[in-house]
């Protein structure tokens, strides 16, 4: 908590305010971000405040600035926190995780990459082959998930459209021997459809814009993509160039030829088959244009037959057990072709991400060898959203969120706590609005909104969106944080049939239903399993797997997408759970990407959400450090006469009290029933120097 920068810069650490007010924190916040200090700490907490500009605070200089020192020596960065969680990992063999959080274009993104690169740079020192490959394969990773999960929304030109989980292990040397990046629900919904003024993945037009001209005639593809359905929305400058950086990504990650190739014709299918239309004359359904179902074929090396099939009929086992193949409506043979684009999309994701995990992933680690393999774990998943419209995927990523607060209670807020109650310190209780009501609405057996969906959808007949709303409006009438028009009749931004609200902790959202019943049943016609499978492309077939079942033996009632994502969500929170965390809090100051505008009501608000004054007030009445007494007194015992070698007082506790009564610092320490709590660093730190001059 040291002044670093000097007062004109404001405060460096939010504990160090007058007073813990709102006026106070916004005061220090926009003083801050106007002088181009971009981070402030609160305790080991970093809130950050995107620049929209570049920042000279990156460099090699700034690295070695950070590199081994103490939280406290230095003015706030990424690289403190990074530091910090990469001691605890490699003295104490902990495995600590850092979670990003914030709305959308707050900058999580990019502060992962500079976390990453921190963590590259510092680590082996004698530059050992096998690690800098690691580190090259992480590094790189980025650029490829990027390409094929971000996209431009209104809200940020590089949104990520999935979340991300990276695991980093460490040997105990503390060198990269591996990791492994779990992917959470990427938005396939965007691969066939986007909101005004928004575009589909980067991938598609890094495609067309910088495809070989050989590679865009031998895919049968143009490169402008106002030319299909799926990219008719805008390009950009830098589609041509982030091409070439992918392909080469690519290649260093270990991509074969084969498997390179694989991605950009999956791709191109996804292109192709966005344009394709059908006809009907009240009987038959045909398809317009038969030459792109023989680029379809040949691209996904199928027979065309086959894929006209699949785009027609449907196969259905009666229920006598009799298979019977059955055409599709207009209607049906549109929905099949996109719930197809978008299948192929998600896929060919997935498999990216497993491809990378498989080069990245620990090989012949031996504990008695090599000692005990630690992790680093850093979470960048989307931010809380709300848009004109909200759908299924806002609803998804708003619960997320929801999770991820929660655990932040409970780590931070709660634990801290319940900690003190324990050891008896003497401690005011601080009041914080607890979300777990908000996770209950949603996620609850039986009564959640996620159930109720899921009832909706194996519900057999027509269940519309419409029906499910109204089980909702029946079951949640009660619940503070839900509210619709049915039960609030007064209030006219509600439509009757479409629109759910729920209170979350950070701000009102109120989600259209319409899609909700399909986006979760997530349906995908066997026959296009079926036909993937059986292409004579091996990585076609190896993304799936599931095509190889006949339609009789395919299970009536797979998890729907809700479940689905709920049960990752709830995995990733237990991982995260038992690790050290360290937060990085990301803060948009304003709509506009300007580097200039601190937009004081918006600001306010993230600040109020993200509990940040409730953390500076439980950090303050706080200790930064705690440690049971014997432990302290094994670390420390040689710094005081009384106790070293050994000591003679009646219990360690008392030998801990000398200790601290030599070096001064009694008013900075309270006593607890079987851990010592020491309120600032600074005199840890004294500690530590003393010990290593002996
Ligand atoms: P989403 O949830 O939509 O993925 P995000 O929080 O990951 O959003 P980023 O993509 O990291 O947001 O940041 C949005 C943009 O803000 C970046 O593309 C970049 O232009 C700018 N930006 C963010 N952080 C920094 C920084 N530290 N320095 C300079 N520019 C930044
Ligand atoms: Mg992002």
């Amino acid at each position: 908590m040291a002044e670093l920068e000097g007062l004109e810069f404001g405060k460096s650490d939010f504990v160090l305010l007058d007073e813990v007010t709102m006026e106070q924190f916004m005061e220090n916040l926009k003083l801050r971000f106007e002088k181009g200090r971009i981070y402030t700490f609160i305790g080991e907490v970093v809130v950050s405040v995107n620049p929209y500009r570049h920042m000279d605070i990156y460099g090699k200089e700034n690295i070695e600035a950070y590199r081994g020192r103490e939280l406290y020596e230095n003015p706030p960065h990424l690289y403190a926190v990074s530091d910090a969680a990469y001691k605890a990992m490699k003295r104490r063999a902990k495995d600590t995780c850092i979670v990003i959080s914030g709305e959308s274009g707050a900058g999580k993104t990019e502060a992962s990459k500079y976390i990453m690169q921190y963590i590259a740079a510092i680590t082996n020192p004698s530059q050992r082959a096998e690690v800098e490959s690691v580190k090259n394969v992480l590094l790189k990773s980025n650029c490829v998930l990027e390409a094929f999960g971000n996209a431009k929304t209104n809200r940020n030109d590089n949104s990520s459209r999935f979340g991300k989980y990276m695991d980093i292990n460490f040997n105990f040397n503390g060198d990269p021997t591996g990791g492994h990046i779990n992917n959470y629900l990427l938005e396939k919904s965007r691969v066939v459809q986007q909101q005004n003024g928004e575009r589909n993945f980067h991938s598609f037009y890094q495609l067309l814009r910088g495809g070989s001209p050989e590679m865009l005639e031998a895919f049968h593809l143009q490169s402008n993509p106002a030319l299909y359905v799926y990219t008719r929305e805008g390009t950009s400058s830098n589609d041509r160039s982030n091409h070439k950086a992918v392909m080469t990504a690519l290649e260093v990650i270990g991509f074969s030829k084969e498997e390179i190739d694989s991605v950009y014709r999956i791709l191109a299918t996804i292109l192709l088959l966005g344009n394709i239309q059908f006809e009907s004359d009240g009987e038959d359904v045909r398809i317009v244009d038969l030459d792109a179902v023989n680029h379809i074929a040949e691209l996904t090396a199928t027979e065309p037959d086959n894929v006209s099939k699949g785009l027609l009929y449907r196969t259905v086992a009666t229920g006598g057990g009799e298979v019977i193949e059955k055409g599709h409506s207009e209607q049906d043979a549109c929905f099949g072709r996109d719930a197809f684009a978008k299948a192929l999309y998600e896929r060919l994701f997935g498999w990216i991400v497993g491809r990378i995990n498989s080069v990245i992933e620990v090989k012949d680690y031996n504990p008695v060898l090599h000692g005990k393999n630690t992790v680093i774990g850093v979470l960048d998943i989307y931010g809380f959203e709300i848009f004109d419209n909200n759908s299924f995927e806002q609803f998804c990523i708003n619960y997320c969120n929801e999770k991820l607060q929660q655990l932040f209670i409970e780590l931070i807020l709660r634990q801290e706590q319940d900690e003190y109650q324990r050891e008896g310190i003497t401690w005011q209780h601080i009041d914080y609005f607890n979300n777990q009501i908000i996770v209950d609405l949603v996620e609850q057996p039986h009564k959640g909104i996620i159930s109720i969906l899921d009832e909706a959808c194996l519900t057999v007949g027509k269940v519309t969106d419409t029906v499910c709303l109204d089980s909702m409006n029946t079951k949640l009438a009660q619940h503070p944080h839900y509210t619709s028009r049915k039960l609030n009749p007064t209030d006219k931004t509600l439509d009757f049939q479409k629109h759910f609200r729920i209170r979350h902790y950070a701000g009102d959202v109120t989600y259209s239903v319409e899609g909700f019943l399909d986006k979760n049943k997530d349906l995908l016609f066997q026959d296009f399993k079926r036909l993937m499978y059986n292409s004579a492309n091996p990585v076609l077939t190896e993304m799936w797997p599931d095509g190889q079942l006949s339609i009789t033996e395919v299970t009536k009632r797979p998890l729907t997408a809700a479940t689905l994502f709920k049960n990752s969500i709830v995995a990733l929170v237990d991982k995260l759970a038992c690790k050290e965390p360290y937060y990085v809090r990301c803060i948009k100051p304003n709509e506009m990407k300007s580097p200039m505008l601190f937009d004081d009501a918006r600001c306010q608000h993230q600040v109020a959400y993200l509990g940040l004054l409730e953390n500076v007030r439980v950090r303050r009445a706080g200790f930064a450090y705690r440690q049971l007494y014997a432990r302290f007194l094994q670390r420390y015992k040689m710094t005081c006469e009384y106790t070293w070698p050994n000591h003679l007082m009646a219990s360690d506790r008392e030998a801990v009290e000398a200790i601290v009564t030599q070096h001064g610092f009694q008013d900075d320490v309270a006593y607890g029933h079987s851990k010592l709590f020491v309120r600032t660093p600074r005199s840890l730190f004294t500690l530590e120097q003393e010990r290593a001059a002996l």
